[in-house]
């Protein structure tokens, strides 16, 4: 035990806890590792050592607690913050098992009045549940932190506000059911402090996720949530509605989602009510991966002859798989979906049809298994694996030339990647977000000379195509643009690939556009974080003993943790961090404050070399050197500015004129300030020739 407690506190977890937490934790471990005898509690003593391990709250403080954070792709400001968390993963606990306090209590002789009580309980538990510190450990600290704080729980359970029991719906075919509400969890969040709609909204609009999860390597139990966000929220947290728990997929969709679907009825009927003011309840959208939309839509599996989602193509069977080779058949329609006008896509009546949902439109075809897991994905395959005849497939030589540039460039990667890019010898361990990294900023780069004119003119359909549709810049004035590259691309690949080639997810590549026509954009309706917040349902789970019932109790105490308001108060447009005095500094400006880093609304800027790099307003680009507070309380950049930009590609368009890998040159010494609210866009920066930058716009923020 006490070697785990020393463990986990040293480890390299990042996370800074209040002074009070720290000091009383730091007090325990001591407890725990010493003898009895040489434990002593000098204030001051213990003050010293807590500043030499303070953790650093400035780099990655969360935004929100893990079981509610919005992780926009997995980003590292979400939801995988606390590296202690899987520490005990592997240990085989009983929950709960509380630990001997005989000597606890009222016998203390140490001064308890020298710390405040009020909120250490849930400090406490805020902190074991962020962690995601088993309740045997969280119950030995308390038996520790009792002689000194005899007020606090001698039982975790007390302390996290588990429910005894809780009651599981038994399915059929197996495996059982644990339904949260929607309604409960909305004024659960509402209460505290977790959902704010925008200015002027009258309706709650639900953004709703299903999909599996495989638990166990040796297993065959899964998870299958349902989880949920209000897309129009100021901030966006993503909340458990229901879980289900078995050793299959449940086999009745319609029991299932039965839960959900009476409770959806409901609110459509009644709204729901918070304070004194009655708001109207909707369905957005329903984000799921192929495989889970078609059972949920009771329609034809994806690769399937009639398994297109958007329109009638009737696929062919080529080389072992099913293909959709067409581009221009009738679409499909909500009410042609609901007429079951083409009977060969349907195999049953879907418990969603009920509800006020389209069952075409409102299940968007999501671009991180689509685009990302699949064609982009599917191209590198092609590249080092595909049919010689085909004449993709690379020698040796050029994927070792892409595996160097890949990995030359890691140096260059900003903050707001939650990878740095691998060798395409490490392809096959390759997550979503590497396959979106590679085709949105870097393919253009480590593929040029590399594949063959046509292939490499072929690939710059997709890659221009996708990145107009992820940058919300662009993505309104390109929609129609991003569709007449996306067709090309789908009717060029049989020639360059082989009809095999076009499956489910290539074809569908068409009917993209579509999506982000209606919603405006493609991030608001991708299931990345929602794939990051199954990571975290995994981890309720840390034995195999009932993992149902773990994980529902587990959420349930999340669900009721408290709130610390100033981290989930909405931030400021920019927040200055990690003061200095070391300049550069700019005689136009009367600076007050020095600081090396700067927090906006989507990005984070500092001065050194992977996140210093800044589109303006008005079209400057810049490497900021410094961040400096005025005497007027404005923030200032000071930048050098480049003096020239050029295009980096000039097919299928000049990327001057998206403004999008642009080649800069002339970087001028001489230090401008520009306010911190004219920055447009952080910009990921790679070396080119000498003294010349490829200079790319991050869009995927
Ligand atoms: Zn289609």
């Amino acid at each position: 035990m006490a070697a785990e407690f020393t463990t986990l506190l040293s480890s390299k977890s990042s996370r800074t806890k209040r002074r009070r937490i720290h000091d009383n934790v730091q007090r325990a471990i001591l407890e725990i590792t010493s003898d009895s005898t040489q434990f002593t509690t000098p204030p001051d003593g213990a003050e010293a050592e807590c500043e030499d391990a303070t953790w650093d709250v400035a780099d990655s403080e969360p935004d929100f607690p893990v079981n509610y954070s919005v992780n926009p792709d997995g980003s590292p400001t979400g939801a995988t913050v606390f590296t202690c968390a899987n520490i005990f993963e592997e240990q085989d606990v009983r929950e709960a098992p509380i630990s001997s306090e005989s000597e606890c209590s009222d016998t203390s002789d140490h001064d308890s009045d020298e710390f405040n009580d009020d909120g250490l309980a849930d400090e406490i538990s805020n902190w074991a549940k962020q962690c995601n510190i088993l309740q045997s450990h969280v119950g030995a600290l308390l038996s520790v932190l009792r002689k000194y704080h005899p007020r606090l729980p001698k039982d975790p359970r007390t302390l996290f506000e588990t429910p005894r029991e809780v009651s599981v719906r038994e399915l059929t075919a197996g495996g059982g059911y644990y339904h949260f509400g929607i309604k409960q969890v909305l004024q659960n969040m509402r209460t505290r402090g977790l959902l704010e709609l925008l200015p002027n909204e009258h309706s709650v609009m639900l953004q709703l996720s299903i999909d599996g999860l495989q638990l166990f390597k040796s297993s065959a139990y899964q998870f299958w949530p349902i989880l949920g966000s209000v897309v129009n929220a100021v901030r966006q947290y993503v909340f458990e509605v229901g879980l289900y728990g078995g050793c299959q997929k449940p086999s009745d969709v319609s029991e299932y989602l039965s839960d959900l679907v009476s409770e959806m009825k409901q609110l459509e009927t009644d709204g729901i009510v918070f304070g004194d003011v009655k708001y109207s309840v909707s369905v957005h959208s329903i984000v799921c991966d192929a495989p889970a939309r078609s059972y949920v839509k009771c329609i034809k599996p994806h690769n399937s002859y009639h398994g297109c989602e958007r329109c009638i193509e009737d696929g062919k069977w080529i080389a072992g798989r099913v293909t959709f080779l067409s581009t221009d058949k009738p679409l499909r329609t909500d009410d042609s979906f609901r007429n079951k006008a083409d009977d060969d896509h349907h195999i049953g009546e879907s418990p969603i049809a009920c509800l006020n949902v389209g069952l075409v439109t409102q299940f968007p075809l999501d671009e991180m298994h689509l685009v990302y897991l699949g064609v982009m994905r599917r191209l590198i395959m092609c590249w080092l694996r595909g049919p010689i005849e085909t004449k993709c497939r690379l020698p040796g030589q050029s994927v070792r030339t892409i595996s160097d540039r890949l990995l030359s460039v890691q140096r260059y990667i900003c903050c707001e990647f939650v990878r740095k890019p691998r060798s395409l010898s490490e392809i096959d361990r390759w997550k979503a977000t590497e396959f979106r990294t590679f085709l949105l900023y870097l393919g253009p780069i480590v593929l040029k000379g590399i594949l063959s004119k046509q292939h490499f003119r072929h690939f710059m359909l997709l890659h221009v195509a996708m990145y107009c549709l992820t940058s919300s810049r662009l993505c309104s004035s390109h929609l129609d643009y991003a569709q007449m590259l996306l067709s090309k691309f789908v009717q060029e690949a049989p020639e360059l690939y082989g009809p095999e080639f076009v499956v489910y997810n290539v074809h569908s590549l068409i009917h993209i556009c579509d999506d982000a026509r209606l919603y405006g954009h493609l991030h608001a309706v991708n299931a990345f974080v929602y794939e990051s917040h199954l990571k975290q349902v995994k981890k309720f789970v840390q034995h195999a003993n009932n993992p149902l019932k773990q994980a529902v109790k587990r959420i349930i105490e999340r669900q009721n943790g408290e709130v610390h308001a100033e981290k989930h108060a909405v931030r400021k447009d920019v927040i200055c961090q990690k003061q200095h005095s070391s300049g550069p500094v700019c005689s136009s400006i009367s600076c007050v404050k020095q600081f090396m880093k700067l927090i906006c609304s989507t990005c984070t800027i500092t001065s050194s070399v992977n996140n210093n790099c800044v589109l303006f307003s008005n079209g400057d680009i810049g490497f900021v050197r410094n961040i400096v507070q005025s005497d007027g309380d404005e923030v200032f950049l000071l930048c050098e500015r480049f003096g020239s930009v050029g295009s980096f590609f000039n097919y299928p368009c000049k990327s001057e004129d998206l403004g999008h890998c642009l080649v800069a040159t002339k970087l001028s010494p001489t230090l401008l300030a520009v306010k911190a609210a004219a920055i447009a866009s952080k910009c990921l920066c790679l070396p080119h020739d000498r003294d010349s930058f490829v200079i790319i716009p991050l869009c995927h923020i």
